[in-house]
């Protein structure tokens, strides 16, 4: 087995989970991230973690999952409206008395599971050299050399490219990105909770809102404050929209007057949702995970627990690399991997432009299906829940198996 450690270039979520899942496998690993340790993250970005992000992260580092979700909230409702009439609400029994296992998901800001992280990482004796970003990735049949912002080269025996979007190690092994962007842009505030506030915890959809002059409305509560997304229409100006005047008079309306100056963080977008051609380079030596290999829109939360997803099973092929004796079978981990966490990537991204698709979508078949939606679903519940579900794209994982069947 190489004496080299594996770099991990970012300390994201996702090269957090890739280091710990490397440490849970007996891998030596180092943690090189390009800003310094005091850097500020803003906005509250992947607030909802999937049950299934909590089951990976808890067997990485057992409690680990339980302590996240312990930081989180668990909005019991969904409901939502269709041009200021409910169509849809259902609450559910919230369990989180002792033994009831892990919760179907937990919300909070990604900032604040970041902290989880990296506290679970000194724990277990991880380094991050802060402020020192990876510059360099040559790869040879039996290792890599990576270049370093300190000026320093270190051997690896493996590299892991968790250094999101504008990712030098996916540039230096000569992966590009493939796909577009959404059409519409959006506009994502933070508002910050009022404590005594009676208002419930529930995330609500509403389509074609009348105030705010017909644009779709997403208001998601996480610990500590609420999420107001606004989808902008076709010809609107986002930068308007998000204006300070703008915004508190919409978040006015949609949480109510004592929120009005609450907002704390507001941001337009117009989603990429793009996939690398590949996650790994010549002679297998290196893998992609997280936002260096794709970006999706965030209706299915998508983003992070892929991340998260990708980060557990490039550790877990690493280690079975190192732990082989035959080259071959070596490669052939990290190129199945790699197999496997791209096609993920292109599902995951079909299934947000599935969800981005159905929010756009100004054909007149997509439009008509929801009116009629709407209005069966006061004695017809399935066409109130399909107005529930669809905004978030299909539901599951993506099928991971590769070869012939
Ligand atoms: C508005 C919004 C809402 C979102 N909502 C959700 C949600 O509800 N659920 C969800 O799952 N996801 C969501 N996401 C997506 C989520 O925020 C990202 O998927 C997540 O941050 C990706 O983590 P990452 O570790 O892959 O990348 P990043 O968080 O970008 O981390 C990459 C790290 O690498 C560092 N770095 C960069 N270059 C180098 C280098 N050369 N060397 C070393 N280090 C380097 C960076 O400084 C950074 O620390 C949302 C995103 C947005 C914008």
């Amino acid at each position: 087995m190489s004496e080299d450690p594996v770099i991990v270039a970012g300390a994201g979520p996702t090269g957090m989970v890739a280091a710990l899942g490397l440490r849970a496998r007996g891998v030596p690993v180092e943690v090189y991230e390009a800003e310094p340790e005091d850097r500020e993250r803003p906005g509250s970005r992947a607030i909802f973690v999937h049950g299934a992000t909590l089951r990976t992260l808890d067997t990485i580092h057992p409690g680990l999952g339980y302590d996240l979700a312990e930081e989180g909230m668990i909005w019991p409702t969904r409901r939502t409206l269709f041009r200021g009439e409910e169509v849809f609400s259902r609450t559910y029994e919230n369990d989180r008395s002792a033994g009831a296992g892990l919760p179907p998901f937990t919300s909070l800001p990604q900032v604040w599971t970041e902290d989880v992280l990296l506290d679970t990482l000194e724990e277990v004796g991880i380094d991050v050299t802060w402020d020192t970003p990876v510059e360099r990735v040559e790869t040879r049949a039996d290792g890599v050399t990576v270049g370093t912002g300190d000026g320093e080269t270190r051997e690896a025996s493996y590299v892991v490219g968790a250094d999101g979007a504008g990712s030098t190690v996916r540039k230096e092994i000569g992966a590009d990105f493939t796909g577009d962007q959404s059409a519409n842009s959006f506009i994502i505030a933070d508002v910050e909770e009022v404590s005594d506030d009676p208002r419930p915890p529930e995330r609500v959809f509403h389509y074609d809102d009348p105030d705010l002059g017909g644009r779709n409305l997403l208001i998601v509560p996480f610990q500590g404050g609420w999420r107001v997304d606004v989808q902008c229409k076709p010809d609107d100006d986002p930068e308007r929209i998000a204006s300070d005047e703008v915004i508190a008079e919409y978040t006015a309306r949609a949480l109510g007057e004592r929120y009005r100056d609450r907002v704390e963080w507001v941001s337009t977008y117009q989603f990429k949702q793009v996939n690398a051609e590949a996650y790994t380079g010549e002679h297998d030596r290196v893998l992609l995970a997280g936002e260096a290999a794709h970006l999706f829109a965030p209706f299915g939360a998508r983003g992070m627990n892929s991340g998260i997803a990708d980060a557990d099973a490039v550790a877990s092929a690493i280690a079975g690399a190192l732990a082989a004796d035959v080259d071959a079978v070596a490669r052939a981990e990290i190129a199945e991997c790699a197999e496997r966490r791209q096609r993920a990537g292109e599902w995951n991204k079909d299934a947000a432009a599935q969800a981005l698709e159905y929010l756009q979508g100004e054909s007149l078949v997509t439009k008509a299906k929801k009116r009629l939606a709407a209005a069966a679903a006061d004695y017809y519940e399935p066409a109130g829940e399909w107005l529930d579900d669809a905004p978030y794209g299909p539901h599951g994982s993506p099928p991971v198996s590769i070869g012939q069947y």
